[in-house]
């Protein structure tokens, strides 16, 4: 089942993050608990009354001079709004009115979504009206008057957010899948494109009328639909401003940001470098599923290697990648190319899927049941309560226990072993969160923690 999705806009320091962790509560917390997830983490899944929803944060970016880098805002803005069905401008009540917040107003208004005026930093109800009413110059309607650390105002500003959202229901169903295919300069991603998209590719870019530099390419194939993300990017190195072996890093790492299925081109004839090491590390850190592609195995000489042993000396150099499947492929001569096709749709279900309580619990069980936690020295033992799935895209399971410090890795790494054995989480990563505290919480309203 799909949300609808609600962007938060503004410029640095106006206090989006503190809005949203708000508007996110303790559900947040369980993600953040997990190592390697950076602060700016985009979605977050929200709710109000009984609506639930997912807010894009597109803070994170924090600059000392923001005109300078309305650019930068206004990209992220844009990529956030692509999705979005309402967004919340959220400006700084006590700093009033800034050149930055009326361009970003101007710009909003432009977009075909509603938008809702935040008028942040108003703890005093009296004042909160007089640093509100600054704010009709921006001609975005009512500005409502908040306290993001306090809570006062997001009430009256909520109701009118999800009075304008689709229902689940109403929501068309996404089907698409945003596949990025990423790796070094001269590798194949080219050739693999065109090998992928063929005949029937349509160019369609994240936002129409906006920046040219990022062109996505819609393609259709027995029925399904992918998006191919950021093909512009893929095709950029023969540019002479950087010559034939810039590789934008920075580019991938966004092209990785906004994919649900990461391809990781890897040429066979020179095996994993650094750079695909630096990729691979980013993969896992933003939680996206992948699929190692190596290609030109056309050029490889079979003599030498077996597939298999080829696998195993390529998989040495890709730690922690070993839930990701290897493809062997040549995309020039064609040679396995609809094997990522169904590698992508194998992926991306893996990374959408939820497994129920009862079936995680099940294996939990068995797990514990072969393997008992350890004790530690002072000879207190750990104890698995139970398990439920908190968030999928990647799935996070999380794990409520008496005491995470009595977990050691290896007894941590043989559950998430026995869950990846268990269950087909094939493509995708999956995290763990070990909870000691709010287990009490969560208990009271299991409905809550486990809804999408
Ligand atoms: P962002 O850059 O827009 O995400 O802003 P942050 O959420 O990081 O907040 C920037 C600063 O504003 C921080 O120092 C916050 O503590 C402060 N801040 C956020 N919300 C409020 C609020 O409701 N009232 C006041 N007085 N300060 C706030
Ligand atoms: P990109 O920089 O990653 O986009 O790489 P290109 O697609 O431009 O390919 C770089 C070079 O590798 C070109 O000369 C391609 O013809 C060649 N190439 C691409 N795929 C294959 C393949 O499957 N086998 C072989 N032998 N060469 C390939």
């Amino acid at each position: 089942m799909s949300l609808p999705i609600v962007a938060i806009i503004g410029r640095p320091n106006v206090g989006k993050s503190t809005f949203v962790n708000r508007l996110a509560g303790s559900r947040q917390a369980i993600v953040h608990d997990q190592p390697g997830i950076t602060r700016d983490r985009t979605y977050q899944e929200a709710f109000w009354l009984d609506r639930d929803f997912i807010v894009i944060d597109t803070g994170g970016i924090v600059f000392d001079d923001d005109t300078e880098f309305l650019p930068m805002i206004r990209e992220q803005a844009m990529l956030a709004l692509a999705e979005a069905n309402a967004a919340i401008l959220v400006v700084d009540g006590q700093a009033g009115p800034t050149p930055a917040d009326e361009e970003l107003a101007n710009w909003l208004r432009q977009q075909k979504l509603p938008v809702f005026l935040a008028v942040n930093k108003c703890e005093s109800p009296d004042e909160g009206i007089m640093f509100a009413s600054q704010f009709w110059e921006l001609n975005l309607g009512e500005p409502y008057p908040i306290s993001a650390i306090h809570g006062n105002g997001t009430g009256d500003l909520l109701d009118a957010v999800i009075a304008v959202l689709p229902t689940a229901e109403e929501l068309p169903e996404r089907n698409e899948i945003n596949v990025a295919i990423v790796g070094r300069p001269n590798v194949g991603k080219s050739t693999l494109l065109n090998a992928m998209t063929g005949q029937n590719r349509s160019i369609v870019s994240p936002i129409s009328g906006t920046t040219r530099d990022t062109i996505d390419m819609h393609i259709e194939r027995e029925g399904k639909e992918y998006r191919l993300i950021d093909t512009a990017g893929i095709r950029r190195k023969k540019n002479v401003e950087y010559g034939a072996e810039f590789f934008s890093i920075n580019r991938a790492f966004k092209a990785i940001k906004r994919a649900d299925v990461v391809l990781l081109v890897i040429d066979a004839v020179d095996g994993v470098t650094e750079q695909d090491q630096k990729l691979a590390d980013r993969i896992i850190e933003e939680g996206r599923s992948a699929i190692i592609v190596v290609n030109k195995w056309d050029a490889v000489d079979k003599d030498s290697y077996t597939i298999y042993d080829y696998e195993k000396h390529l998989r040495d150099r890709l730690y922690f990648f070993d839930w990701a499947q290897m493809l062997f492929i040549s995309a020039q001569t064609g040679q396995r190319v609809t094997k990522v096709f169904d590698a992508i749709d194998q992926a991306a279900a893996a990374h959408r899927r939820r497994v129920t309580t009862a079936v995680i619990n099940e294996v939990l069980e068995e797990a514990i049941r072969w393997h008992s936690p350890p004790t530690t020295r002072q000879g207190k033992q750990g104890k698995i309560y139970y398990g439920t799935q908190v968030s999928t895209a990647p799935p996070v399971i999380a794990l409520f226990v008496n005491d995470p410090k009595r977990f050691n890795e290896s007894y941590k790494r043989y559950i998430d072993r026995q869950f990846r054995e268990q269950l087909d989480f094939t493509g995708t990563p999956v995290r763990f969160a070990w909870r000691g505290k709010k287990v009490r919480e969560i208990e009271r309203n299991p409905n809550r923690a486990t809804k999408v």
